[in-house]
C-alpha cells in the first residue's frame, strides 16, 4: 500500500547477504551456473516456513553465490538502493566479514568492500543514510570475535563514520554468550556501539543475563525475554531500567517458526508497556518482505492507526547508532515529510 511505502522508514537489522533481491540473486546464478543453485535454495516463499536451522543452511547457498570483492560491491549496492526505493532513509546494514583462500577474498577487503558500496551510493544520491555494523557470527569463536572487534575498531576509525558498531549473531544454539564477554567489551570500550541477537529461542535465558551486563545498547529479537514465554520478569525489568530497544522482525520470526504466526508476536508485549520497539527485516530477501510490508503486517495485526505508525517510524531515528547531527537532521526530514504522507 501507498502509504506504508511513502513512510520515510528507519532499517536497523539487517543482514547484508540475507536481505539480497530474487533479482540480484539471478545476477548471482548467472555468473555462477556450476553451482547449480536455484531460488528456492535462496528465499523461503511467500506461506512457506522453514526451522531456524533451515534458515542458516540458507545462508551457506548465499554465501557461496558471493564470495569475491566484486560481488559485495554488486550485491550492497543493491541492497541500499532496494532499501532506498522501498522508503528507509536511514539503514544500518550488519555483515560477518569472511575471508575465501578460493578467490583470495580477505576479511580486510570484504569489509572494504561493503564500506566502498556505501560510499558509491552515496556519490550517486542514492536516497538514504547508510551506517555499517560489522557482525561477530556466534559459530566462529571468542577468538574470531576478538579479531572481528580488532577490524571493526580499525574501520571505525578509516571509515569516517561509517562503522558504527559491532553485531552479535549466527546460530544461537551454538556458543555461550559469555565466550564473547571479552570481546564485546573491548568493543564497547572503543566507542562502538552493541546490537546484540538476544532470546533468540527459548534456551538463552541465562545467556541473556549475562549479556545484559554489558548491557548492549540494542537487542535484536529479544523473543523469549518475557515470562509469558518462559522468560523472566526480571529480565524484562532490566531491559526497560536500561531502556534497550528491540529491534522486532515479525516475517522473519514467523517463517522461521520460533514464533507461532503474527499474532502470537511479542511485538504488542512490549509496545503496550511504552517501550522503544523498531519494526525491522532481518534478512528481506531470504524472508521474501520488505520494511514496508513489515510496518503494514503490523499495523494491520495489531491494530494500528496511521499516526501510531507515523510515530514508531520516527521514535526508530532516536534508537540508531547515527550521531546527534545526523539524527536531527532526520528528525527534520519526518516533519517536512509528515503533511505528504497525510
Ligand atoms: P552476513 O553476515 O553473511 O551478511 O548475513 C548472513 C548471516 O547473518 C548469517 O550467516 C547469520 O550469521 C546472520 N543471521 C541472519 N539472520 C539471522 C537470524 O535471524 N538470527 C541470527 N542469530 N543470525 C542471523
Amino acid at each position: 500500500e501507498l502509504f506504508y511505502r511513502q513512510l520515510p522508514k528507519v532499517e536497523l537489522h539487517a543482514h547484508l547477504n540475507g536481505s539480497v533481491s530474487v533479482a540480484t540473486m539471478e545476477r548471482l546464478i548467472a555468473r555462477k551456473p556450476h553451482l547449480n543453485i536455484d531460488h528456492s535454495m535462496t528465499a523461503i516463499l511467500k506461506g512457506q516456513r522453514r526451522t531456524l536451522d533451515e534458515c542458516f543452511q540458507v545462508f551457506k547457498v548465499i554465501h557461496q553465490l558471493i564470495d569475491t570483492e566484486e560481488d559485495l560491491l554488486m550485491v550492497t549496492k543493491s541492497v541500499i538502493r532496494e532499501f532506498a526505493e522501498d522508503g528507509v532513509r536511514y539503514l544500518e546494514l550488519r555483515s560477518t566479514p569472511r575471508a575465501d583462500s578460493k578467490t583470495g577474498l580477505t576479511k580486510r577487503r570484504y569489509v572494504e568492500s561493503i564500506i566502498e558500496a556505501i560510499r558509491q551510493c552515496k556519490e550517486e544520491n542514492v536516497d538514504t543514510e547508510v551506517r555499517f555494523l560489522v557482525a561477530v557470527d556466534r559459530r566462529n569463536g571468542a577468538e574470531v570475535a576478538m579479531e572481528t572487534v580488532k577490524l571493526a575498531e580499525d574501520y571505525m576509525l578509516a571509515s569516517d563514520g561509517l562503522v558504527v558498531g559491532v553485531d552479535l549473531s549466527g546460530d544461537p544454539n551454538v556458543g555461550h554468550g559469555k565466550d564473547f564477554l571479552p570481546a564485546l567489551q573491548k568493543a564497547r570500550n572503543c566507542g562502538l556501539k552493541l546490537a546484540l541477537h538476544m532470546s533468540e529461542v527459548p534456551s538463552q535465558k541465562e545467556e541473556s543475563e549475562l549479556l545484559l551486563t554489558l548491557p548492549p545498547d540494542r537487542i535484536g529479537h529479544g523473543t523469549f525475554l518475557h515470562p509469558e514465554v518462559g522468560g523472566s520478569q526480571s529480565l524484562v525489568d532490566r531491559v526497560r531500567e536500561k531502556n534497550i530497544p528491540l529491534e522486532l522482525c515479525l516475517t522473519s520470526n514467523v517463517k522461521g517458526q520460533t514464533v507461532g504466526s503474527y499474532q502470537k508476536h511479542h511485538f504488542p508485549y512490549w509496545y503496550q508497556l511504552g517501550h522503544p520497539c523498531v519494526l525491522c527485516t532481518d534478512d528481506k530477501g531470504v524472508f521474501s518482505t520488505s520494511l514496508s510490508m513489515e510496518y503494514q503486517l503490523a499495523a494491520a495485526t495489531f491494530g494500528l492507526s496511521r499516526e501510531a505508525v507515523w510515530t514508531l517510524s520516527q521514535q526508530a531515528i532516536g534508537c540508531s547508532f547515527a550521531t546527534d547531527a545526523v539524527r536531527q537532521q532526520l528528525q527534520q526530514r519526518w516533519a517536512l515529510l509528515l503533511p505528504e504522507v497525510f
